[in-house]
């Protein structure tokens, strides 16, 4: 049944805008890349989601990679429902949070001590300080297209909503601190090395999304990774692996584990929290005894390992890592991601896509494996941009719900099972042939 009617979302969305700058708690909300007014979400189930019209969507947006195992997982909710009959926060320690942190360094063996927070962005920040801190060195080296949060330090080249709304320096970060930070091209071995040539001795950290989820979907080169852990070696850099979108979604040990590349330090959010606000940066102990209290790196928060949010995260990842859970949804995804390409190509549109664990990305406007910055924006302005919108209001019309922007990608969850995916590519069919034929 095609959704149509969104008359309710019309009317809260122009309420909203009255209290709410733009209507939206956050940027790429707002459906700037693709007009139109975003639904309001009522409620949300597994795959699902439905509007405040009674609309219903299948989820590849999953509140931005957050929600592998699907909306409302019981189990996940059971959780939560069981630590909140505790008290919900008490801003003291409990045993919940030493479960999570023994949790992720299980999958992730490059974290020896890790700290809990509240988002990935705060988590960023604090990694950042805290290479700045150990290594005395305040130069930070990041990725054009890659996204790190809105820390001021961050906002130079960055990917997301950002590059949706073409605003990559931010008013309001300082010169100073925009200056302390060097942008490079995305997958680029030879700038890298003559950035390392010319700066390295000032280098504090290079901070990375291995697998890059903010400029659509596109995979850092297994060379390019490597050399950045060689260039940070020599020049005695602090590499920090931004996995806040790949860990726990592109596999279980997240992106360091596929490329086998052990980061200094890592920083994680999304998966972790189950879709409550839980971030967290940790790494080998000789740089995580800097911060506080062992410490002179100062950083704290008063809400940090909330034990309903903790409780969430630790569900989702002891359902995530059970049986074949995260085999079947990298399965589905593969599956999503090869069939759009072969429908596309039967229609007659050029489309390429990619999958790694339970991400993909798609690109209208080429065929071609894309690597670069460059190549997205060729993929997401002019007549692509304009295919991308015609292309995200079909699905959406449809009963899709994709990212609505050609620089983000997908996420696919456990509750995506085959009748979910074939729903989609029967949509997918539809919506390719409406806009070759328009
Ligand atoms: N790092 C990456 C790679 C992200 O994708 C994001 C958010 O999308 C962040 C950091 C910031 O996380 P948060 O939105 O939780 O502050």
């Amino acid at each position: 049944m095609p959704n149509k009617n969104r008359q309710n979302s019309q009317a809260l969305y122009q309420r909203a805008c009255l209290s709410i700058p733009g209507g939206v708690n956050s940027p790429v909300r707002a459906f700037k890349a693709v007009g139109g007014t975003p639904p309001f979400i009522k409620e949300a189930s597994a795959a699902w989601l439905t509007d405040e019209d009674g609309n219903r969507y299948i989820d590849y947006v999953g509140s931005w990679g957050a929600m592998i195992m699907g909306h409302a997982h019981p189990e996940v909710l059971a959780a939560m429902k069981q630590t909140a009959d505790y008290g919900i926060g008490f801003g003291a320690s409990t045993k919940i949070e030493t479960q999570l942190a023994e949790k992720i360094k299980a999958c992730i063996p490059s974290i020896d001590l890790l700290r809990l927070v509240n988002s990935g962005s705060e988590a960023v920040m604090s990694a950042v300080r805290l290479a700045r801190g150990y290594t005395g060195r305040e130069q930070i080296i990041k990725f054009d297209g890659c996204y790190h949060g809105h820390s001021d330090a961050m906002l130079v080249g960055a990917g997301s909503g950002s590059l949706t709304l073409g605003v990559p320096n931010s008013p309001g970060v300082p010169t100073a601190t925009a200056a302390l930070t060097t942008t490079i091209d995305y997958n680029h071995v030879e700038q890298l090395e003559q950035v390392f040539a010319q700066i390295g001795h000032k280098i504090a950290a290079v901070i990375v999304e291995p697998v890059a989820g903010n400029m659509n979907f596109v995979p850092g080169e297994a060379d390019f990774l490597t050399t950045l852990r060689r260039c940070c070696d020599q020049y005695g850099a602090v590499l920090i692996f931004d996995e806040v979108m790949s860990g726990f979604r592109v596999a279980i040990g997240g992106a360091q584990s596929v490329y086998r590349i052990k980061p200094d330090l890592t920083v994680l959010g999304k998966v972790i929290g189950g879709g409550l606000p839980v971030g967290a940066f940790g790494g080998c102990k000789e740089i995580m005894q800097h911060i506080a209290p062992l410490g002179k790196v100062y950083q704290a928060g008063t809400l940090s390992g909330n034990p309903v949010a903790v409780a969430a995260g630790l569900k989702t990842l002891e359902l995530l890592c059970a049986d074949d859970c995260f085999a079947n949804i990298a399965a589905s995804t593969q599956t999503l991601s090869a069939n759009l390409t072969d429908c596309a190509k039967r229609i007659g549109l050029d489309f390429y896509s990619d999958s790694m664990g339970a991400m993909f990305g798609f690109f209208l406007g080429t065929n071609q494996k894309v690597a670069k910055l460059n190549q997205v924006t060729r993929c997401a302005s002019g007549d692509n941009g304009e295919l991308f919108k015609r292309f995200f209001h079909a699905m959406l019309a449809g009963g899709v719900y994709l990212p609505p922007s050609p620089f983000e990608a997908c996420f696919v969850s456990a509750a995506h099972d085959t009748n979910v995916i074939e729903q989609t590519l029967a949509t997918a069919e539809k919506a390719l042939l409406k806009i070759k034929n328009q």
